[in-house]
């Protein structure tokens, strides 16, 4: 590969391409629009980053095992130097109930279950400083990409290189990681170019705040109460990070209007999380303070960009990836998984093959056996928790035959076998953090019989198993944080 590679875009899927690129000696330009970190280490770049490019930094992240193993095995020094900024680990036993950890048996392979921690802003500015410091790698701050230089050829996009706001011109083949709100498609489109889309919303607002510890005190241990889960009205999720840091994010259904304006308030978002025994013991005032406003965030969509429709490229040189290709509910904790996986990808393929056709037809074939099952799966995800949220908001709402089936398989079989059964929790929580697909553990034929033996099991002998009271029902939590849980049926078309 002797090309100029440009990156448009620091942020997780550029950082991680040129993380792959520079690692195995290729020359790269990473051109980013924002400003370089102010200096001073983690809690300097929380506060005080500014990072208009990427809305999403001050939300919760947590990066599954698919990212921190491409970390582990292919960047050993990175993973150190994540640890020494005070990132954390969350192994695959820390996550267990009480009552699962004392029937689980260690495994060789274990360790690949486990999930990296931190605030976002600390993982992007070690894995920033340790990818410019990679020979080849250079960052351009402050740099705004306005252009693909290039031009039409037999109905296909031939992408030269960039133009800058000040009117360079960098030749080189172009890697377009900037993100969700990406421009290459609009240009693409200015020179006839349309790539087909799919889009839907994720039916989710994001609301997210931040707290620290206060001094003495450790986080708390795990309980009856898991640290993130589904009331219907809304989701919760704390996120341990680095140096004593902790946020909560609260997922509130697009429905829910009342309580997606007062949950901005932080007091009401306190006294929200003060109910929810998962996460009150976490914010409770003797244990940790508050360190930042609610962080709000919307139009939360899942998009497929498809570059090479039935293998046939719409542009050469150029490759699309991170948010601006694929984008998913963060509920899921993917993308930047993805980002990794994908920046991966880019550098094989480019080494793989040196023809701009094949180059496009493999990197778009590797790209949707690799991701596009689970954007299938959240994408299912998605539309059935839209379609829970709506009934929870009408009480005349009465399930049929196959909801009532399909819940009690969620809830009776598949809750159950998992919560009751390491073993069986383990092969989940593969598909779960990308290390196979999110269904094959359920098409082994051992564990189907392990989750229809916990269907056929009387709801007596495995009472223990379902999960605790997660807070109150919809319309106790709305009345004690002061909000009106009525909401107009005719509005919702259920009059
Ligand atoms: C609320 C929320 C929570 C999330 N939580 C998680 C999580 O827990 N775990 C997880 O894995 N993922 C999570 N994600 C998803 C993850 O953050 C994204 O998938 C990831 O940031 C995508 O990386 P990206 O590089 O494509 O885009 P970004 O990280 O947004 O970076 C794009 C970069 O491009 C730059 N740029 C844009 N245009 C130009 C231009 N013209 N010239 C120069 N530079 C430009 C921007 O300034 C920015 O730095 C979350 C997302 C959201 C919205």
């Amino acid at each position: 590969m002797d090309e100029p590679i440009l990156i448009i875009g620091a942020g997780m899927a550029g950082l991680f391409t040129a993380l792959a690129l520079g690692s195995r000696g290729h020359p790269v330009t990473i051109l980013e629009r924002d400003p370089p970190p102010p200096e001073g280490g983690a809690d300097a770049a929380f506060e005080g980053w500014n990072r208009r490019g990427v809305g999403h930094l001050r939300h919760s992240h947590a990066f599954l095992a698919r990212l921190r193993s491409i970390v582990v095995e292919r960047h050993p020094a990175l993973h150190q130097r994540l640890m020494d900024a005070g990132c954390q680990e969350l192994t695959f036993a820390s996550g267990l109930s009480p009552a699962a950890a004392a029937r689980y048996r260690p495994e060789p392979g274990d360790e690949t279950l486990t999930v990296l921690t931190s605030r976002r802003t600390t993982l992007e500015l070690v894995l920033r400083q340790y990818v410019t410091e990679l020979p080849g790698v250079t960052l351009r701050s402050g740099v705004n990409v306005a252009g693909l230089a290039g031009a039409m050829k037999n109905g296909v996009f031939v992408c030269e290189g960039l133009r800058l706001d000040d009117g360079e011109v960098l030749p080189g083949l172009v890697v377009d990681a900037a993100g969700r709100s990406s421009q290459s498609f609009d240009w693409l489109a200015e020179a006839g170019v349309v790539v087909p889309e799919e889009e839907e919303d994720a039916g989710i607002l994001y609301y997210t705040r931040h707290y620290r510890l206060l001094p003495g005190q450790g986080e708390p241990e795990r309980g009856a109460v898991p640290g993130a889960g589904d009331l219907g009205f809304i989701k919760y999720g704390v996120f341990p990070a680095d140096n004593g840091c902790f946020s909560i994010t609260l997922a509130v259904p697009e429905i829910e209007e009342a309580l997606r304006k007062a949950v901005m308030h932080p007091e009401t978002f306190d006294a929200l999380c003060a109910q929810m025994p998962g996460i009150a013991r976490w914010t409770d005032p003797a244990r940790s303070e508050p360190v930042s406003k609610v962080f709000g965030m919307g139009d939360l969509r899942s998009r497929w960009r498809d570059m090479a429709p039935g293998d046939k490229p719409l542009a050469l040189n150029l490759f699309p990836i991170g948010d601006g290709l694929v984008r998913t509910n963060p509920l899921y904790g993917r993308g930047c998984s993805f980002a990794a996986v994908t920046g991966e990808l880019v550098a094989q393929t480019l080494e793989a093959e040196r023809d701009p056709t094949a180059r496009a037809v493999a990197f778009s074939q590797t790209l949707k056996a690799e991701l596009r099952p689970y954007y299938e799966d959240m994408r299912t995800q998605d539309r059935a928790a839209i379609r829970r949220a709506r009934h929870a908001l009408n009480a005349a709402y009465r399930p049929g035959f196959k909801a009532r089936l399909v819940k009690s398989f969620t809830d009776d079989a598949i809750a159950i076998a998992i919560r009751r059964d390491p073993a069986l929790l383990r092969e989940f929580m593969r598909g779960f953090h990308m290390l196979e697909d999110s269904r094959a553990w359920l098409k082994r034929p051992g564990n189907a019989v392990k989750v229809l033996g916990a269907w056929a099991t009387p709801r007596a002998m495995k009472r223990q198993w379902y999960p605790a009271k997660l807070g109150p029902e919809r319309v106790e939590m709305l009345t004690t944080v002061g909000v009106d849980p009525q909401e107009d049926p005719r509005r919702l078309g259920f009059a």
